[in-house]
Formats: structure tokens, C-alpha cells, sequence
């Protein structure tokens, strides 16, 4: 508790926290024509257990030890409020956006209609599970992107519920985000002014390689790296030129990448010229500047790149309760990965970034 006081000048927003849906979630709320479709457990002849999510490789579950901290973070994020307030102070944190955990499968199968019934059980349940505490609990709304004109409808739908923000999977095979088929769901998002997040792992599997090396593989080029694509579609295909303001961006990828993909976006639209189209007024990266963010939890090297990225764009969260979060010690972590920063960038990416975003309240005398 002693380490959260120095901060607590700071307001201190998560933009990325997670919690465990109530384990029959689905089965008890999905139409049901999908219940035998959900994700599940399965136990075959030599006792071994595999997670069978549709549309994904079937994974073996092990049953590690944890011990310490990380036995904390696997037995933390539930959604009891009283244990998930106190978790949250302990941290540091005034208020956070909550994704769900089985939930980021919920784009798994290639069945629209399936996985807008997995979203609405999920947006139908979080809003209210949170709603003793929506000034600072604050989960994503889910929606299934694939069929636009239903999409729509559950955008309309949610932002009346009070949701704040909008979350898409990072990937809609055979459906990418640069296509026009989009424009009048992005036109009814920014209508309702709900940011988009992509949070990682979703709409891709993040598991597909196993062996050696696989959890890192996995982690860096099936989980993180994914997360740059609906970015530079964004950018470059004139969707942030007809929706100005729209806000979109990414959610656990680090921000490491975004000077580099910034500088990428705009050296191919200039010297590839001759096959650029469509021709946009501004150059991608002035579209990011303008319209997009990046969350990260624990990037030193990230935080270096703000110049060119610019400090509005990054928004802190602690990933709560998950392994390559920073919680229960983010307060050491933003020591050692923000000395550099100045007062104001502090304010900016610890929490007033993600209150604009949001739409949190800030409290008097922390707004800097
Ligand atoms: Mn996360």
C-alpha cells in the first residue's frame, strides 16, 4: 500500500484490466442453438485435458503450479467487487477498462452469427456486473463485425447501455478492415463517439505455434504483433479521412512498434506512390497522430519513441490481473520505466489520456 501513496497525485487509469466471466456465463445465456458450440473442456482416453474452442487448433491445458505473485495473479481479476476494488487500490489504480478472459475467443469461430450470440451474452452480463462501479469500472462492449448490419444494430445497442468503448477483434479473415463493406458501421460508431480497441489475441488464434520456443513465438508474433494490421488499414486506406473522428487503437501490444510502423506507413505511401490508393490529404502516420492510441504496461524502450508518436496517443494499463501485466507492483514498475517523463507526459499516459478517452472524471486537483 506504502508504494501507491507517492502517486497518488496521479489519476490512474488502467486501460487494460481483465475479469473472470462467471464460469457458466455462456452456457447459461447463449441462445440455444449455440450451446453446444461454446468453448469447452475436454478429457480424452489417457486422462489429458484439451481446451475445443470452433475455429481454433485444440490446446492442451496443463495444470501449472503457480507460487508467489503469480499464484496471486492466476487466482486474481474476479469480478466480486469488494476483492476487485481493494486489488485495485493495492495497485494504485482510480479506475480501469475491463476485457473479458475466455471472452477474447469470442470471434474464434468463423460463424458470424455465432459469435454475435457469444458477444451479446458478454454485453449483456459486464455492464451490469459493473454497474455499482461505472464511474470507474468501465468494461469494453463486444461486437461481432462480420455481419455489418447486425453490427450496427449492437453498436446503437450497447452505447445506450453506457458501455465507453467499442471492442473488435484484431482480425476478421477474409473480411479485412481496409474494405469500404465497413464505412456504415465505422460511420455508426463514430456516431455514438465510442473509441475502438483492439485488444490483442482475438480474432486470430494467438496459439498456433507449439514446441520450442512456442510460448514466446506465440506471445510476439501470434498475440502482439497481429495488432499492428487494423492500424495501418486505419490509416491507409481512408478511413480515418472520412471519419475524423473516430478513435481507434490498440490494447496490451507495447507501443515499441509505433514510431517504426509510423515512419513504414509513411515512407511506402510516399515512395510507392505509383500504387498508392486511395490518395489521402494527409500522410498515415499524421491519421494516427490525429485519431489513434496504443496501450502498453511495462515498455521503457516504448516510452523513449514518444516524440515521435506523441504523448496524447499512450495510454498506461496494468493488464490486471494477467502474467505480463505489471499488477500488483505497477507503481515500480511506472518508477522505473518513467523517470525520464516529464510531470505533464506522467499525467498524460498514466491517466488523463485515458479520461478523455473514456470519458472518466477526473478528480479536482489531479487534472495537473
Ligand atoms: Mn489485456
Amino acid at each position: 500500500m506504502e508504494s501507491s501513496q507517492p502517486q497518488k497525485k496521479y489519476f490512474v487509469v488502467s486501460s487494460d484490466c481483465h475479469v473472470h466471466e462467471p464460469l457458466d456465463l455462456w452456457e447459461r445465456r447463449i441462445e440455444p442453438k449455440f450451446r453446444h458450440r461454446i468453448p469447452r473442456l475436454e478429457t480424452d482416453a489417457n486422462g489429458k485435458r484439451w481446451l475445443v474452442v470452433e475455429g481454433m487448433r485444440r490446446t492442451r491445458v496443463r495444470d501449472v503450479a503457480f507460487e508467489g505473485e503469480d499464484r496471486e495473479r492466476a487466482q486474481g481479476g474476479r469480478a466480486d467487487l469488494e476483492i476487485r476494488l481493494r486489488d485495485l487500490e493495492r495497485d494504485g489504480v482510480d479506475a480501469e477498462v475491463i476485457y473479458p478472459n475466455r471472452g477474447l475467443m469470442m470471434w474464434a469461430s468463423p460463424d458470424a452469427a455465432h459469435q454475435t450470440a457469444m458477444c451479446k451474452v458478454w454485453n449483456d452480463w459486464a455492464i451490469e456486473a459493473f454497474a455499482s462501479q461505472k464511474h470507474r469500472c468501465a468494461p469494453a462492449a463486444a461486437i461481432a463485425p462480420k455481419d455489418i448490419e447486425t453490427a450496427i444494430k449492437e453498436v446503437e445497442r450497447v452505447a445506450k447501455m453506457g458501455y465507453r468503448t467499442v471492442f473488435l477483434p484484431v482480425q476478421v479473415p477474409e473480411q479485412p478492415y481496409n474494405s469500404p463493406v465497413y464505412n456504415p458501421l465505422w460511420a455508426a460508431i463514430q456516431e455514438t463517439g465510442l473509441p475502438i480497441s483492439f485488444h490483442i489475441g482475438t480474432g486470430k488464434d494467438p496459439r498456433t505455434a507449439s514446441g520450442d520456443g512456442g510460448a514466446v513465438i506465440n506471445y510476439v508474433w501470434h498475440a502482439v504483433a497481429p495488432a499492428i494490421e487494423p492500424i495501418v488499414q486505419f490509416c491507409s486506406s481512408g478511413v480515418c479521412e472520412r471519419f475524423p473522428k473516430l478513435r481507434f487503437g490498440t490494447v496490451e501490444a507495447g507501443i515499441g512498434w509505433v514510431a517504426w510502423m509510423l515512419a513504414a506507413m509513411d515512407e511506402g505511401y510516399t515512395k510507392h506512390h505509383f500504387w498508392v490508393s486511395p490518395k489521402l490529404s494527409l500522410l498515415p502516420s499524421e491519421y494516427f497522430r490525429r485519431q489513434g492510441f496504443a496501450t502498453f504496461q511495462d515498455d521503457r524502450i516504448g516510452l523513449e519513441t514518444r516524440k515521435w508518436v506523441g504523448i496524447d496517443n499512450l495510454l498506461w494499463g496494468d493488464d490486471y490481473p494477467h502474467h505480463e501485466g505489471t499488477w500488483p507492483r505497477s507503481q515500480e514498475v511506472i518508477d522505473r520505466t518513467m523517470s525520464d517523463l516529464t510531470e505533464e507526459e506522467r499525467r498524460k499516459v498514466l491517466g488523463l489520456n485515458a479520461a478523455k478517452l473514456y470519458g472518466f472524471a477526473v478528480p479536482a486537483g489531479r487534472g495537473g
